[in-house]
């Protein structure tokens, strides 16, 4: 765990056991706090692929969502910035190769198209 006083310690969403546990293996745990700011667009992302481990039922709706990969690849801009915010973030950075680099962009792209075609009050928390 992050902590003795950590706020995830039994609880199954945000903060969880299982990302305190997971993020206190990584390589984040030599980070500043200032060094992590840059790093939380990876947050959001990292939550749904703990799922597979942790949560298989979450892990296949999150599976069964669109992500309009193909359109998204042809938005170099978005693209890119997923690829040097997120899937760097998580493969290299913080040490976590156990993520497939195509399961991170899916991700992505589930959160994505959520973010775009839904308005917050459809919206269901799933992580
Ligand atoms: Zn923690």
């Amino acid at each position: 765990m992050c902590s003795l006083n950590c706020p995830g310690i039994g609880k199954s969403t945000g903060h969880s056991k299982w990302e305190c546990t997971s993020l206190s293996k990584s390589k984040i745990c030599n980070q500043s706090v200032a060094g992590l700011i840059g790093d939380l667009e990876a947050i959001a992302p990292l939550r749904c692929l703990l799922t597979r481990d942790c949560d298989p039922q979450k892990w296949q709706i999150i599976q069964s969502m669109e992500t309009h990969t193909e359109k998204r690849m042809q938005v170099k801009e978005l693209w890119k910035n997923n690829e040097i915010k997120v899937v760097d973030v998580i493969r290299r950075k913080w040490g976590m190769q156990q993520f497939a680099e195509d399961d991170i962009h899916k991700v992505c792209g589930v959160l994505e198209v959520r973010l775009i075609l839904l308005s917050p009050a459809e919206c269901l928390p799933i992580i």
